[in-house]
């Protein structure tokens, strides 16, 4: 068999595939279309494959990585203060935007995303199924953004999680309402199925019933968890991957014996934590509101070493782990995927297991076969980083190159 024609080589001072390997110096990666022919060491590539020939980018100061999947994100949504969405909602001071408006704020976010490394997005919940026109939009190339996965509406019971927000639940009740969501969502779209519930909001039969639907349908499911018992439901009824929460070690030990993956969004928490610290601040004149955020805050500040101890907890046990930066809320840059992957550095992960947890482990969880590591056949998703992100994890915000399917989108 010949080789594919070389389109592009790029040429980096190391290379780390995501496969988990000792990183690789002096790495190449050769593409012939849209696939990758070849990645590793420069004196491994086969001969006949002719890398001279083809147009070459040369980043001896870069570090090649695969392109970098955000497992977390809401391009859709368009509130920008994070406790409008929650905790100060006033339905006469609700913010509704038209759909051509947020189509175009998910645009802007998209190029965003991409631009910052992210060539692979889920996109957990999106607001009135926008953003199945914009995944067309984006595959169809009018727009550039990311390859996007995407949800539809999240799933509730009637009342549940985000149901004050318009457009942004799919409600249903009982274990065949869940089913019929499910079929609906799919039906309008959707890739992967997204649930929420925050401590016991649905029953486990409901949550069994939509796990067992979208399964049938040969697709992944999502949860959005909070307190318990919200991941150990989860973790019984089967999903993919569970979002947010703090898993104690018998749900970890559980989740993995069940190769269940964990998206912790920590920097989302952090700048909720800020959030609340400002709002303290300003609530000064009020004693109530004062002591509203002082729960808040202190409340935040256990979470987070709950969810410190259970990374630790989950690295230990073998269990994948994926980065989501959950990016929607205002202060918060959209698709910074290196604010979370240097979180997790922060909150116990080795440098390159927050590598990959934002390349091949949501890769593996969701089933996408085709990215999340640089090998031949795959998808030549290649993103360039200045510098040893082994060495200083902030390397991955300093992004020189972005290839997006054989494409240069940035840099180069
Ligand atoms: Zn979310």
């Amino acid at each position: 068999m010949s080789e594919p024609e070389v389109s592009l080589v790029i040429r980096g001072g190391m290379l780390i595939d995501g496969r988990g390997e000792a990183p690789v110096s002096r790495g190449v990666v050769a593409i012939a279309g849209t696939r990758i022919a070849f990645a590793g060491p420069a004196h491994e590539a086969p001969p006949s494959l002719r890398l001279t020939a083809a147009r070459s980018i040369d980043l001896p100061d870069a570090c090649l990585l695969p392109g970098l999947i955000d497992a977390h994100v809401h391009a859709t949504y368009y509130w920008e203060e994070p406790d409008s969405a929650a905790y100060t909602y006033e339905p006469e001071e609700a913010l509704v935007y038209s759909d051509v408006m947020i189509a175009l704020l998910a645009a802007a976010n998209l190029r965003q995303a991409l631009l910052a490394g992210v060539t692979t997005a889920r996109d957990t919940g999106s607001v009135n199924q926008v953003i199945f026109d914009v995944k067309r939009a984006v595959d169809k190339g009018l727009i550039p953004g990311p390859k996007l996965y995407t949800a539809g509406r999240l799933i509730v019971p009637t009342g549940g999680h985000v149901t004050y927000l318009p457009g942004l639940a799919n409600q249903a009740d009982g274990p065949d309402g869940f089913r019929r969501a499910v079929r609906e969502e799919l039906r309008a779209g959707a890739d992967f199925i997204k649930l929420a519930n925050n401590s016991a909001d649905l029953t486990q039969e409901e949550l069994n019933a939509a796990v067992d639907e979208t399964h049938r349908r040969g697709k992944k499911v999502a949860c959005h968890t909070s307190r318990p018992p919200s991941q150990r439901m989860a973790i019984d009824a089967g999903v993919d991957t569970f979002e947010h929460g703090t898993p104690t070690p018998e749900e970890i030990d559980l989740a993995a014996e069940k190769g269940i993956t964990w998206t912790p969004t920590v920097n989302i928490t952090l700048a909720y934590l800020s959030l609340c610290e400002r709002r303290l601040n300003e609530a000064r004149a009020s004693s109530k509101a004062q002591a509203r955020w002082r729960k808040e805050f202190d409340e935040t500040v256990q979470y987070l070493e709950r969810k410190r101890a259970s990374i630790a907890c989950a690295l230990k046990a073998g269990m994948r782990l994926a980065a989501g930066t959950d990016s929607w809320m205002g202060g918060i840059r959209f698709g910074a995927i290196a604010d979370e992957v240097r979180c997790l550095v922060e909150y116990g992960c080795t440098p390159l297991q927050a590598l990959q947890a934002a390349t091949v482990w949501p890769a593996q969880a969701m089933g996408w076969e085709e990215t999340g590591v640089l090998a031949p056949g795959k998808l030549a998703d290649v993103v360039a980083v200045a510098g040893d992100p082994l060495a200083d994890i902030g390397a991955v915000d300093r992004v020189v190159l972005v290839v997006r399917e054989g494409q240069v989108v940035s840099g180069g």
